[in-house]
């Protein structure tokens, strides 16, 4: 049975906070409902400290932001870029329109439609968070979206130079420095300078993911995408310096966010809380890490691996490092998390910022019924139904009438009898 030798102080807490946070969001949605630009600007300056009229960035301010960076980093960037649009290609191309004959006569197929416009947000509120650019513009483009819009919050008063440089080399049409729900609101429900986009995607705090799921319906979302969490399972295989490592470096993403180990071996639990602890004394973030750490680190021992098995689907993670004898074991078992880390050669950093796969992956086990961003997000599956002969639209209208008739829809019955009538030559009651 699953043994806790860490529980987080705040774990308990989630529903109040949640709560907190959705009535936060309410408000400030209604606020911009109601009072249009005039509350967007003054929510910038709230929140941000950051005044414009229009949140816009021109050419020339996006070439200056270019310039702040030197050659290694805009090759840099341009590397990660590269990774991310091979994968996205890869995945697109596994994605195919159909055209089947069901029946004799009967044609039924879907296509692939590309969302019209998107508004990417990428996060920046205590890092500048450029690789959520890579992720949402670049997926974005891949799967064919016309119209990009990506907007970012200032950064130390300013757009950041390094988030403006990864925005328009992923290809971006429009660039905002505009932060937080206000920026959501934005996009979504549009500006005297800014039109309102069809879906919304990215990654962001509390507020922003809060802010996209109450927007759900007016625009599209990509998932539930808020604060990180992270989980690794290991066992004796590895030691507690490498697993410490993998859970302060997801925690120190904000204090809310969740670093779970779950491991068959007490031993590894005991040295990984103790390098924790020493770790925590070096590192430069260790201010927000040690909250994170201590709100939502859990430690938990099992007895087998099937157990970590079922206790991560429980948890339903983010990010999920594995590291243990045998990883495969745990790709073919698990069943919720956002994406899987298989070995120590690799882990959640690579993922993060340059390896090629999403970051951009369900929070609050959103695990549960989603997978990540990925080109798919961008496409409507829509189908069409043609017919290509008289016998077979006779045939189907025989069948829909009576179903028709059951479901006492007279007016639907009629569309199917007046097809048998015309293609078949037979009489139908009415
Ligand atoms: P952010 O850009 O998401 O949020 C900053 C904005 O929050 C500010 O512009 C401000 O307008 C708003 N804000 C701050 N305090 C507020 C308050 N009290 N009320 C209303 N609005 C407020 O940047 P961040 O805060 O650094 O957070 C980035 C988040 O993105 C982290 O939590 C990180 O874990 C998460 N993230 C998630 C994923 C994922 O795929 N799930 C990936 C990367 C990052």
């Amino acid at each position: 049975m699953a043994v806790w030798l860490k529980k987080g102080a705040l774990a308990g807490d989630a529903a109040n906070q949640d709560r907190k946070i959705r009535d936060t969001v309410e408000a400030i949605l209604d606020d911009v409902r109601a009072r249009g630009n005039t509350a967007i600007r003054e929510l910038s300056v709230r929140f941000d400290g950051w005044d414009r009229s229009d949140y816009r960035l021109t050419d020339t301010e996006i070439k200056a932001c270019l310039s702040e960076l030197t050659g290694r980093d805009l090759d840099d960037i341009r590397f990660a870029q590269g990774q991310i649009r091979n994968f996205a290609q890869h995945q697109r191309a596994a994605i195919t329109d159909i055209e089947v004959e069901t029946l004799p006569g009967v044609i039924l197929g879907h296509k692939n439609v590309p969302v019209n416009s998107v508004g990417c947000y990428v996060p920046g509120g205590k890092y500048p968070l450029l690789a959520s650019a890579h992720m949402s513009v670049i997926t974005a483009k891949v799967a064919g979206v016309p119209r990009v819009v990506t907007s970012a919050p200032p950064y130390k008063g300013k757009p950041a130079p390094a988030i403006v440089a990864a925005q328009h080399l992923a290809g971006a049409d429009e660039i905002y420095c505009l932060g937080g729900v206000q920026a959501i609101a934005a996009m979504a429900l549009g500006t005297d300078t800014l039109d309102s986009v069809d879906m919304l995607v990215g990654p962001g705090n509390a507020f922003v993911a809060e802010a996209k799921r109450q927007l759900f319906g007016r625009v599209g979302i990509d998932l539930f995408a808020g604060p990180t969490e992270t989980l690794v399972i290991a066992d004796e295989t590895v030691d507690g310096e490498l697993c410490a490592t993998d859970l302060l470096g997801q925690a120190e993403h904000g204090p809310d966010s969740p670093a779970i180990l779950l491991t068959t071996s007490e031993e590894l639990a005991r040295d990984t809380m103790n390098e924790v602890e020493r770790l925590l004394t070096a590192l430069p973030t260790a201010e927000i890490t040690r909250k994170a750490w201590d709100n939502f680190g859990e430690v938990i021992v099992c007895d087998s691996d099937d157990e970590m098995v079922a206790e991560a689907d429980r948890i339903a993670s983010e990010h999920v490092q594995v590291m243990t004898r045998d990883p495969n074991f745990f790709l073919e078992r698990m069943t919720n998390y956002g994406a899987l880390f298989l070995g120590p050669r690799t882990n959640v950093a690579y993922g993060d910022k340059v390896i090629g796969t999403n970051h951009t992956l369900p929070t609050k086990k959103a695990a549960r019924y989603t997978g990540g961003l990925w080109v798919g997000k961008f496409l409507k599956t829509c189908t069409y139904q043609r017919i290509d002969s008289d016998a077979a639209s006779a045939m189907i209208g025989e069948y829909c009438s009576r179903l028709c008739a059951l479901e006492g829809f007279s007016g639907h019955g009629e569309q199917a009898n007046i097809r048998v009538r015309r293609y078949g030559g037979r009489n139908v009651p009415y």
